[in-house]
């Protein structure tokens, strides 16, 4: 039995593990580069043969987590998929957006490579491979075990981090012995706000986590509201434009909802017109709604007072792009429209009208990478040349950092310290910083714990005992605390190497009882502290 990690190692994007148990192949994830050679390290060969992999366990319906599974069906791979339900429904939105943007970007690139005698461009695939692959999903429910082929099982959990999403839990067999492998898939925050919590997992013997944020700290959510009050009372003192960037699924939805508590404060008028410019937002949103019993406490409590939270009043959807080009006419407004970062998508054309206004505010509620024009806009670049036109950059430009929908630091070591067992831990999905920093907490825990590189191998087996100590003890003990519990914890593993060879221990039995009693009482005392 074996693991392989094959993307998103010492980097966020391209997630890809292949699992391996007897004759049985299955992928966790197939998801796309971004950034960097983007375009080709999507259109490499796998390095594995797509006809011989048995099914696709697929953890949430971000890009870098799905959007290569439309060429892995492309490249013959014809077994199942198995996601939430409302995972399959992202994954139907976005993957088809995604298909329309390479199809417009190869046309392009096309009629440029013509003029100068180069050959065609073709996209990565395009709509009859999603047609394909939609039809190879199998949609789960949380919490069930089940077999995905032969030797290998699978339970889902929800992981907070966006709609559907989850971590998943995965038993490999062969010969009489059996390993579990637990993956975090991307968590939310611990106390997330439009999700459920993050799932509890207390059992492994590998755990493979993400770290995008394992070496920094989020405000926490009260601070992150007022400080997004207290930038949108200024930017609608102006009574000009407020242009808010944002990712179309999630965050949009997580925006609306803070401006219908805005609205209920008061900070936000009820007569400001708030435009949702995305047909693939309110899609989203439509698809957030159906499956309000996957959502917070938060929400659901407002839903069945029969509010609706992802609607503040004056709330306008812009679905062609003749609405969306009539918002050019409005003075006074707020207006969401992706994409995030600025890169592409229908904000692009409300940048180029209102950048130049002095009393126009862009708030940014995401993480601008390197080279995008909402970086350059944060960055301060006093002109920038936008769909072909020179714009002189007033407008007042706000980030508001708090909105993420992953964990930070300190969610990841509260998740991980869960786990009863002492599994071994493979950071991935995080810039090698991030995951090396987190790797360090983990071990400051009291875990193993590496940050492997892309084609790292490890062979699964259960010799990894369960360690009667509970991690949680080791999170908040002061440094000598946490030193006498590594010891003890090594002591132990050394006594269960050797209590296996011997004989008679009738001996040992009363000093053994002693010392877990011992430690029960240093657990209880830190429990309810
Ligand atoms: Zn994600
Ligand atoms: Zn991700």
């Amino acid at each position: 039995m074996q693991l392989k990690i094959l993307g998103a190692a010492g980097e966020v994007t391209g997630s890809l593990y292949l699992l391996e148990a007897g004759a049985s192949h299955v992928l966790v994830d197939c998801g796309t580069f971004q950034g960097r050679d983007e375009d080709r390290r999507n259109a490499e060969t796998f390095p594995f043969d797509p006809i011989g992999v048995d099914a696709v366990l697929l953890t949430h319906a971000h890009l870098d987590h799905s959007g290569r599974i439309p060429l892995l069906a492309k490249r013959g791979f014809h077994g199942r998929i198995y996601a939430t339900s409302p995972t399959v429904e992202l994954c139907d939105v976005l993957w088809r957006d995604s298909t329309r943007l390479m199809k417009e970007e190869a046309e392009w690139r096309t009629r440029k490579n013509r003029r100068r005698g180069l050959p065609a461009v073709f996209p990565l695939y395009d709509e009859a491979d999603v047609d394909q692959a939609i039809a190879l999903f199998q949609p789960t429910t949380y919490d069930d075990v089940f077999d995905v082929a032969p030797g290998i099982r699978v339970r889902f959990r929800d992981a907070g981090h966006m709609l559907g999403s989850a971590m998943l839990e995965v038993w490999l067999k062969e010969n009489d012995e059996e390993v579990k492998v637990v993956f975090s898939g991307d968590l939310g925050q611990q106390e997330s706000v439009l999700e459920r919590n993050p799932a509890v997992v207390e059992d492994a013997h590998f755990v493979v986590i993400e770290s995008t944020y394992g070496d920094r700290r989020h405000k926490s959510c009260a601070e992150t509201r007022e400080e997004f009050a207290s930038i949108m009372r200024e930017a609608l003192g102006d009574r000009s434009k407020v242009l808010i960037p944002t990712f179309v699924v999630e965050r949009a939805q997580r925006v609306l909802y803070e401006l219908f508590l805005l609205q209920e404060e008061g900070v936000l008028r009820d007569n400001v017109p708030i435009y949702l410019d995305s047909p693939m937002g309110v899609t989203a949103t439509e698809i957030y709604r159906k499956y309000a019993s996957l959502l917070s406490a938060e929400l659901q409590g407002r839903l069945l007072k029969d509010e609706d939270p992802f609607a503040p009043k004056q709330l306008k959807k812009a679905i062609t792009p003749q609405e969306s080009r009539a918002i050019n006419d409005v003075r006074h407004a707020v207006v969401l429209a992706g994409s995030g970062m600025a890169n592409g998508g229908r904000i692009v054309h409300h940048l180029k009208h209102s950048l130049w206004d002095p009393k126009s505010h862009v708030i940014f509620v995401g993480y601008q990478a390197a080279g995008t024009l909402g970086r350059r806009i944060v960055e301060g670049e006093p002109y920038l040349r936008i769909a072909g036109e020179e714009v002189q950059v007033k407008s007042q430009v706000h980030t508001v950092g708090g909105f993420s929908s992953h964990a930070d630091r300190d969610d990841l070591l509260a998740w991980a310290s869960n786990f009863k067992t002492f599994p071994l831990f493979l950071v991935t999905h995080g810039e090698a910083k991030a995951s090396e920093s987190l790797a360090s907490g983990l071990d400051g825990l009291g875990f193993k714990a590496l940050a492997p590189v892309a084609g790292f191998t490890i062979a699964l087996a259960p010799e990894r005992r369960e360690i009667p100590v509970v991690a949680a003890a080791l999170k908040r003990g002061s440094d000598d605390a946490r030193r006498a519990l590594r010891d003890v914890n090594s002591l132990v593993a050394s006594l269960l190497e050797r209590l296996n060879d011997a004989e008679d221990l009738d001996d040992l039995l009363p000093l053994l009882m002693a010392a877990k009693t011992l430690l029960e009482t240093a657990n209880t005392k830190l429990l309810t502290r």
